[in-house]
């Protein structure tokens, strides 16, 4: 199983290697010595989608040398392009949506009796569509272009939950969990959003949120497992519960907060317009929550944040970090930017700067706007050109960098504590842990094992990561 794109990908990868392990199948990471090899796409920036395309080639070799290889593709970019992935490689023998994750073991045993194409990315109905061939991969390509929206919001989902309950991803199924340590679990699924440079809320609908019980469930159950920490996933964390009303995603926390063994509860991602009070005197109180949230600005001026549609202001958004700060000032704040998006000028990059110079971020992912077919930014007038694109790019990620050095630095001397999680990746004899404010710090390893818990003085900070001793 190939991967790409975000935690909640990753996630979901793990389900489907939980799903297929019932029916026999275990991981390899030999692809000429795989049955079945699965992508699991991302479509967030034209840069995945051009990996993915890229991968779908080779694999077209291995398939010749051994036709029985089942060859499936699935996540954001299956969703999206539905049958016209097997029109264009016709080497794929099946495109199962986002919300299909319960349908992969019975899809795959019916490719293994009687071959043909499936093609099945319907976000909101159990409607299935089989098919032999490339005729039928054709008609369904246009059901599925229908049934993803392409740039038209969705309300089928809605309507799958009302009439089919739980037959979706939603109540959890079997985890083949990638991780010693760490797990990921989804809380929700789905965004509401519509931030209009972004593709996701077409390709994975609209906002369910798990029941309350089914994750605390699933944490325990981690945790019966070896695992110390977990993450909560969504695209929008702090609007859990919205849709059932039966917790929300403060009470959630302390309800995972409470689960006996768990060490560290992270969460991601967080958006700025739902973050409430709530939330930030939970992480306050709580035992177990980390102090690391992550932010996505996307943007320091009005203007842009306006034409995102991210519903707040740079006013409203330094608001909520001065009363994150006034409530946990030992948390780390990262955020995710975006640089060209469209309309874009001099002066609005000079306020996204100096926007960055004011908050202070502890670490910053930095994108370049790729205009997404079918949301209303790619259709904006007054794109960025390429290499303006990439200057700021560069600007950007120097700033931050500056700054991410400096905050380190004041840690030098500090006591960290570490959650150990084993050998760096570049110094066997170097270890590596977290703080819990999610810094990666290498230090000398003596007789730690990964889980302990050990106290780190930190003697090199860098910009990256922090090196230090045991104390
Ligand atoms: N739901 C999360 C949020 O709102 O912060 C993250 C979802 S998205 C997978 C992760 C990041 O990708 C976003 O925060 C945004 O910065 C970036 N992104 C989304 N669409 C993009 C686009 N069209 N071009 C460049 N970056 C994009
Ligand atoms: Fe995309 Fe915005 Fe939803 Fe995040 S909140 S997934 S950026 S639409």
């Amino acid at each position: 199983m190939l991967v790409y794109g975000c935690q909640m990908n990753v996630s979901d990868g793990e389900r489907m290697a939980g799903e297929l392990a019932t029916i026999g199948y275990r991981q390899t990471d030999d692809m000429a010595a795989a049955d079945l090899i699965l992508i699991n796409t991302c479509c967030v920036r034209e840069t995945a989608e051009d990996h993915v395309y890229g991968k779908i080639g080779e694999i077209k070799r291995l398939k010749a040398q051994k036709p029985e290889l089942i060859f499936g593709i699935t996540g954001c970019m299956a969703q999206k392009e539905a049958g016209r992935l097997i029109a264009r490689a016709p080497h794929i023998d099946f495109v199962l949506g986002t919300n299909k994750i319960h349908e992969l073991t019975r899809v795959v045993q019916d490719i293994e009796q009687h071959r043909g194409h499936v093609v099945d990315t319907a976000l909101g109905s159990a409607a299935h569509t089989y098919g032999e061939g490339r005729e039928n991969a054709a008609i369904t390509a246009e059901r599925g272009q229908v049934l993803t929206g392409q740039g038209r919001k969705l309300s089928e989902t809605e309507e799958f939950t009302a009439a089919y309950g739980q037959l979706d991803d939603l109540a959890g199924g079997p985890v083949a969990r990638g991780g010693q340590l760490s797990a990921w679990v989804p809380i929700m699924y789905g965004c509401n959003n519509f931030c209009s440079y972004c593709i996701v809320p077409y390709v994975r609908g609209r906002e369910r949120s798990r029941q309350p019980e089914d994750v605390v469930r699933e944490v325990a159950a981690a945790v019966a497992e070896g695992y110390k920490e977990v993450t909560l996933l969504g695209q929008n964390v702090n609007s859990y519960g919205k849709d059932h009303g039966r917790a929300d995603f403060a009470d959630l926390l302390k309800m995972v907060d409470a689960v006996p063994g768990i060490e560290r509860v992270r969460f991601m991602t967080s958006h700025p317009k739902d973050l409430s009070d709530k939330v930030i005197a939970a992480i306050r109180d709580g035992v177990h929550l980390c102090e690391h949230i992550h932010l996505p600005v996307q943007y320091g001026s009005d203007h842009i944040l306006k034409a995102m549609n991210r519903v707040y202001t740079v006013a409203q958004y330094r608001d909520l970090v001065q009363r994150i700060r006034a409530a946990l000032p030992q948390a780390a704040l990262t955020t995710d930017l975006i640089v060209g998006f469209p309309g874009e000028t001099a002066d609005d990059f000079q306020q996204m700067l100096a926007f960055l110079q004011e908050i202070r971020y502890d670490s910053a992912y930095t994108f370049i706007y790729s205009p997404r077919s079918g949301t209303p930014a790619a259709g904006m007038p007054d794109q960025v050109p390429d290499d303006v694109k990439h200057q700021r790019l560069e600007q950007l990620m120097a700033v931050q960098n500056k700054i991410s050095a400096e905050i380190n630095a004041a840690l030098q001397g500090t006591v960290q504590e570490i959650m150990v999680e084993g050998p760096s990746k570049n110094d066997a004899a170097m270890w590596s842990g977290r703080t819990r404010t999610n810094k990666l710090v290498l230090f000398p390893h003596a007789d730690e094992q990964a889980g302990d818990m050990v106290q780190i003085k930190i003697k090199q900070p860098q910009t990256w990561l922090l090196k230090g001793v045991r104390v």
